[in-house]
Order: structure tokens, then C-alpha cells, then sequence
């Protein structure tokens, strides 16, 4: 088990610790290394989250990349709306390695 501490996304760089304090994800990616955290936090918020404790684990990955795919998706499109290109072009990579990781879960 990971200690909250030591956990940062091989991408952006943002730890936990940052994402903790302001609510913001550094990358796409951030949703598929901080998942459980993120799960966590939206519970505790609005006491609402999709449900998937009966799924096996597989589909429950599956689940997960899915749900970063469609967030990296909306996130490139603002990125691309508010012209931070270089943004759009970090999510993009995101959605690539995202595709990746879907694509060999079958
Ligand atoms: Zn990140």
C-alpha cells in the first residue's frame, strides 16, 4: 500500500498533497493515478458516486479509464477553447496513453 505522501502523477508531477489542498487536477492522467483518492473525495462531497463495488476488477479498471477518457476528452476540449495549447497538447498525449492502457484491457 502507497503512502498518500510518496504519491505524485508520472506525468504532470502533481502530488497528492496539491490536489488535496486545491481541488484541481494537474492532468487527465491524475484521474487514473489519484482514482481512489478521487473516489473518496467525491463520496465525501456530494455522497454520490457511481457504484461499481460488485464489479470484478478488471471491468472495474476498465471503468476508470473509461471515466478519465471521457473526462480528458472534455478537459482538452476547454483547454482547447481557452487557446492553452500547450495544455491541449499534454491532455492529448494523456488521452493517447489512456487509449493505450483501454486497449490492452481488452
Ligand atoms: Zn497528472
Amino acid at each position: 500500500m502507497k503512502l498518500e505522501m510518496e504519491m505524485i502523477c508520472p506525468n504532470c508531477g502533481r502530488s497528492i498533497e496539491e490536489i488535496k489542498s486545491d481541488k484541481r487536477l494537474g492532468c487527465a492522467f491524475c484521474y487514473t493515478v489519484f482514482s481512489d483518492y478521487i473516489e473518496k473525495m467525491l463520496k465525501m462531497s456530494q455522497g454520490t458516486f457511481v457504484h461499481i463495488g460488485m464489479a470484478p476488477k478488471k471491468s472495474e479498471k476498465k471503468e476508470r479509464l473509461k471515466n478519465a477518457y471521457f473526462k480528458a476528452k472534455k478537459a482538452l476540449k476547454s483547454a482547447i477553447k481557452e487557446e492553452d495549447y500547450e495544455k491541449a497538447h499534454q491532455i492529448s498525449e494523456d488521452i493517447k496513453l489512456i487509449e493505450e492502457q483501454l486497449s490492452a484491457e481488452g
